[in-house]
């Protein structure tokens, strides 16, 4: 006897619904996405308790006629392609005419539709679990209106599932915000137990992106624009000290479709790369559009992963045009020490007066006046290069100073921190990585000047490689020499050095060459960003003060200036924090 059997379409649809439809946000996506499809101009969302309950979408769209309207609702019925070769041409969101005959099957579902002008007469279907149980005629507006009621009626596992509404809501937001931002042309509303979300009006991609993140966010956004044969990339990022901790203001539309794409993520993530920490995400909204045929969309039900043809080529665009927006413009924050703005940085700062301790010290601070006379400051270019050990001092001693110089009071902890005061709190510096972002930016600028300092080395140091290491290292001979480095011999198997960067300590020389070679990157990406991004980078690590090292409140003092005339302070050249402001506010609550 045969055993085996074609699915019943109700047992078929819900299969489906369970690759389509998970949650209520997966509802709020098909219904939005069909709406556009139908060229409406505004499109209104109501849901209540987090979808749950209702979600329900009307739009002014083409709507459908007596006939679509009764087939709509079946398994792979769809409007917008005939034949396999159309998945190659898509224009529409839609197109595998699984999306209605889904959610039916979970639901209890009401479609009314008017093909004609408002108030003339259309049709209504009301389905349960996928199954017809009305027919009408009704007036109606002119466009579509679909209810999807109580989701998952019929599947209690399902409805079990569901988180609390706060969270499904923030799912549904989620949604809402890929396809609003993105049709920006079209006017939406969007309503939650009768509290009205969103009402945007039709407008620019940029206002769109402020209506929705708040008026903040204009002055975080930085242009993006790219234009090449493969693909034309426009939009925005945030600077990078708006970067959060959190994916949420991540997107990526191609060809006007939301999608995640997590090595075109990676792209932008490395062009950010020094200017934020590694536990924070770049904020982005980019469009990229490629030709129809270059890119399949048809490889996830819900459509949100896609493949291109050229994602190696797309990438670079990505970054370089990118890293070129950020350069362009001026990515550092404003660092207005006068004014008591709101520096908004993603770190400890966030959401406080923050003040920057560069000149926000108390010029007559001097605890000590009646006791000693204030020492003449006689200001001596201060270099980090010429550290020695024994300059270093005792934190007594330290504090000493600070008192007789009438200076900038700061001091070092375990030889490791700087520690100084604001108006507002205590700032803690970790010197090394304050030191390297220091020299990185330092070392950036040098590679554009003309003509740099040179170290000769009484002793020239031999370097032994294999031939393929030599050839990598041919890459940045010229960066290298530009920067002061003198190369005796550059020879098939080693090579002899008798100059370096005046700020490189000599006994890091193979070290620093030896991190070259780790950093592979560079040989694969010809860009000349990069690889001066990494020679400034390794540089600078390799020229640093250590995390372990006394140095005197002179130093410290300048170290500290330096640091905040960084274009970025925030984070080492590594993405790492650098200091940390504990307010007085936390202070207080301490005791
Ligand atoms: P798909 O969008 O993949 O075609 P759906 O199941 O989402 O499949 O929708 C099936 C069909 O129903 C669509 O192709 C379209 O013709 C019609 N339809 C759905 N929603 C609307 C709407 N809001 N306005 C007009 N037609 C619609
Ligand atoms: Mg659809």
């Amino acid at each position: 006897m045969s055993i085996i059997k074609l699915l019943p379409d109700s047992v078929a649809n819900q299969i489906a619904a369970g690759e389509v439809v998970q949650r209520p946000s997966s509802v709020v996506k098909e219904l939005l996405e069909n709406s556009i499809d139908s060229g409406a101009k505004t499109i209104k969302l109501i849901i209540k308790d987090a979808g749950k309950t209702l979600v329900q979408v009307i739009d002014d769209g083409i709507g459908m006629n007596k006939d679509d309207l009764k087939k709509c609702f079946f398994r792979h019925t769809t409007s917008k392609i005939r034949s396999s070769k159309d998945l190659y041409s898509l224009e529409t969101m839609g197109f595998r005419g699984e999306a209605l005959s889904s959610i039916a099957s979970v639901s209890h579902m009401s479609i009314i539709s008017n093909q004609d002008t408002n108030d003339s007469l259309g049709f209504e279907i009301k389905l349960d679990g996928g199954e017809e149980k009305l027919f009408n005629e009704i007036i109606s507006s002119k466009g579509t209106t679909i209810s999807v009621k109580n989701l998952f009626f019929n599947i209690p596992a399902r409805r079990n599932f569901l988180k609390s509404d706060n969270v499904e809501l923030k799912h549904i937001i989620d949604e809402f915000h890929r396809i609003s931002l993105i049709n920006h042309e079209i006017n939406f509303i969007f309503i939650n137990n009768n509290n009205e979300l969103f009402n945007l009006s039709k407008s620019i991609f940029k206002e769109r992106i402020i209506r929705i993140f708040g008026n903040s966010s204009k002055q975080k956004l930085i242009p993006i624009s790219e234009e090449t044969d493969i693909a034309t990339i426009s939009g925005f990022v945030f600077k990078p000290e708006y970067s959060r901790k959190t994916r949420s203001t991540q997107f990526f539309f191609v060809n006007n479709r939301f999608i995640k794409n997590s090595h075109l993520n990676h792209a932008v993530k490395t062009a950010y790369e020094g200017l934020i920490q590694d536990n924070l995400y770049p904020s982005y909204f980019l469009k990229i559009n490629v030709p129809l045929n270059s890119i399949d969309v048809n490889i996830h039900p819900n459509k949100t992963e896609i493949k291109f043809d050229n994602d190696q080529s797309i990438y670079a665009i990505l970054k370089s045009s990118i890293k070129h927006s950020l350069g362009q413009f001026n990515i550092a924050p404003t660092i207005d020490f006068d004014n008591n703005i709101n520096l908004n940085t993603p770190y400890s700062f966030k959401n406080r007066e923050a003040s920057i301790p560069k000149v926000d010290y108390n010029q007559a601070f001097n605890p000590f006046e009646n006791l000693t006379s204030p020492v003449d400051l006689k200001t001596k270019d201060f270099d980090f290069t010429n550290f020695d050990d024994s300059v270093g001092q005792d934190h007594f001693k330290n504090e000493l100073e600070i008192l007789k110089t009438n200076s900038f009071p700061s001091f070092q902890l375990k030889s490791k921190y700087i520690i100084t005061k604001t108006s507002s709190g205590i700032v803690i510096i970790n010197q090394k990585r304050a030191h390297q972002r220091i020299l990185y930016e330092k070392f950036l600028k040098e590679l554009s000047n003309k003509v740099n300092p040179i170290q000769t080395l009484l002793f020239p140091v031999k370097l032994d490689f294999n031939s393929e290491e030599i050839r990598m290292l041919k890459l940045i001979e010229a960066p290298l020499i530009h920067l002061g480095f003198k190369f005796n011999a550059f020879e098939p198997e080693n090579i002899e050095i008798s100059g370096i960067h005046p700020f490189l300590n000599q006994n890091n020389i193979n070290e620093l060459f030896q991190d070259f070679l780790k950093n592979k990157d560079y040989n694969q990406d010809n860009a000349v960003h990069t690889l001066n991004d990494l020679i400034a980078k390794l540089l600078a690590k390799y020229s640093s003060i250590s995390s372990n090292e006394s140095i005197n409140v002179k130093l410290q003092e300048s170290l500290v200036n330096d640091l905040f005339a960084c274009k970025d302070p925030n984070v080492s050249p590594f993405g790492k924090l650098i200091f940390k402001l504990i307010s007085l506010e936390e202070i207080i609550k301490i005791f």
